[in-house]
């Protein structure tokens, strides 16, 4: 938000890995009521645009995105320490995420138009004629998420989602990356105008303390959020959400150890594969994905554990420190692996290492039992950080897989040989996770519409919701039944 609001105000900095630090004007609470107040006069026109309208938009700020890329890579890659084609990818993410909604919704497939037609000689009660769509829910409250600079940013997938269902959106921007949040929001300025499209209808705040963020998710005029980081932080605002006096969906997605259980068969023929291919999905953008693979699940006495193990450790003790996102969330990775190598029952193989803002590998191991009796080394470890999970036989193996909380991904790893013991694990894999995969490694997210990125509880706060893929928009619709309208009064959606 810009104009007379911004004058006098206090100014906050960035804190970036190399060059010097830039001033940004700094988020109150008192700014977050005005940006609300934006939003709710907004809603009312924004919400009322046709679908084409919307889609013509989103259109627009992918356009307008790609038009100033090079400025937001060079500034992202100072900020956050990601390497310049990571950032490069996550903006064709970001677009095309943009595209599809745009596509998603001039389809109308979003809507879920449903028709009941009147019967007025039924006995013993007549029929009224139903319809019902899928509205709008009112301005949308987003958490920018500090490892998405851009894909769970600004014009991230919760904004995408709330924009193309008709919801006006304030993000609160994270502080890792302020300079990246302002250079999206002055592409949106620009596709806003161009599009004619309400003033208000996204508005940033960024900076301040956790006022600002505190009177995002309490103020009445916010009816959703949509949030990505950590537990302890997703729990307070979510807490907040439930304690107002008109309760609100908080979309939270939060933490995941992401188990992959490698059964016997495959252990025995890919060893050397699956160590590797583990290896690289941990370490990949310094373990900070959400889907990072974290815990491993074997049999102990299985054929190639040995070779599995051997070369997992040979992989991680190579791989070079990576800068972290803020020196915040490298301080977490070293409290984090220190908490692991003191627990009971944890083998120390490569003990993680952290500066001041980088990062390298841990490796650890523990027995099932250990694992299934001390639920604090089931919690995430942001980084990355491998934890080894060997289990006496099979019926181990299933237990592990019903005590391991919410997930947002579980793997598995089998051949043919493992197939009954896939069954099984199946039932149980299903209640505990948004996604479930089969020979494969979790992270890399596709934004589709069968993609599912949530879980029950804590990988997310609301297990029936996906933050990535089109089924998302549903986060931000309410269906509403429209009984006996005459032609003239019902909504153009059902025209
Ligand atoms: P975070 O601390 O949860 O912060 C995310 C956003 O929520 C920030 O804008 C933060 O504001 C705000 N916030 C957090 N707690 C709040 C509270 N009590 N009241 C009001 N606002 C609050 O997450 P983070 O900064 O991204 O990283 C910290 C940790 O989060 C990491 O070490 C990691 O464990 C976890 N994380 C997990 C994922 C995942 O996908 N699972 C992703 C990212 C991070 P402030 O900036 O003002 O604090």
């Amino acid at each position: 938000i810009g104009g007379n609001w911004l004058e006098g105000r206090e100014r906050f900095y960035s804190a970036p890995t190399k060059g010097e630090p830039k001033q940004f004007y700094c988020g109150t609470a008192e700014l977050i009521d005005k940006a609300c107040e934006t939003a709710e006069s907004a809603f009312l026109e924004y919400s009322h645009l046709s679908a084409n309208q919307r889609a013509d938009f989103l259109d627009a700020i992918a356009e307008e995105l790609d038009l100033i890329g090079d400025d937001i890579t060079e500034i992202g890659v100072l900020e956050t320490g990601l390497p310049e084609p990571r950032l490069i990818g996550e903006r064709g993410r970001t677009t095309s995420q943009l595209r599809l909604f745009a596509q998603h919704i001039r389809e109308g497939m979003h809507l879920d138009i449903r028709k009941d037609k009147a019967l007025p000689e039924r006995k013993p009660l007549p029929r009224p004629e139903l319809n019902m769509a899928q509205m709008p829910v009112g301005p949308v409250a987003v958490f920018g998420a500090s490892n998405f600079p851009l894909a769970f940013s600004v014009v991230g997938g919760d904004t995408a989602a709330a924009l193309a269902a008709g919801c006006t959106v304030v993000v609160k921007g994270h502080s890792a990356h302020p300079g990246v949040s302002e250079l999206v929001a002055t592409a949106v300025e620009k596709a806003t105008i161009r599009c004619g499209i309400p003033v208000g209808t996204l508005n940033l705040v960024q900076g301040g303390d956790r006022s600002v963020g505190e009177r995002l998710v309490t103020h009445p005029n916010i009816q959703a959020v949509g949030f990505t980081g950590s537990l302890a932080g997703g729990r307070a605002l979510f807490n907040l959400c439930a304690a107002r006096p008109e309760p609100i969906p908080f979309f939270g997605e939060l933490g995941s150890v992401n188990p992959v259980f490698v059964l016997k068969g495959a252990l025995k023929v890919r060893a050397k594969e699956l160590a590797q291919g583990w290896a690289n999905s941990l370490t990949m953008g310094a373990g900070q994905f959400c889907t990072n693979p974290g815990v491993v699940v074997l049999v102990r006495e299985s054929e190639g554990v040995e070779e599995f193990l051997q070369l997992a450790e040979l992989e991680l003790a190579e791989t070079a420190d990576q800068t972290m996102l803020t020196e915040g969330i490298a301080s977490a990775y070293c409290d984090g692996s220190k908490a692991m190598s003191q627990s009971t029952g944890v083998e120390e193989i490569i003990a993680a290492k952290a500066g001041v803002r980088n990062a390298a590998p841990g490796l650890y191991i523990t027995s099932g039992q250990n694992f299934i009796e001390n639920e604090h080394i089931q919690e995430e470890v942001f980084g990355p950080l491998g934890l080894v999970v060997l289990a006496e036989d099979e019926s181990e193996v299933f237990t592990i897989a019903r005590k391991i909380k919410g997930q947002l991904t579980c793997t598995i790893h089998m051949e043919e040989a493992d197939i009954i013991q896939a069954e099984q694990l199946l039932p149980v894999l299903q209640r505990k996770a948004g996604r479930i995969l089969v020979n494969g490694f979790p992270t890399g997210v596709e934004v589709a519409d069968a993609m599912v990125h949530g879980g029950p509880y804590p990988a997310s706060t609301n297990f029936g919701a996906t933050s990535v893929g089109t089924l998302s928009i549903r986060r931000f619709l309410r269906p509403v039944c429209f009984q006996n309208f005459p032609d003239v009064l019902l909504p153009k959606v059902f025209k």
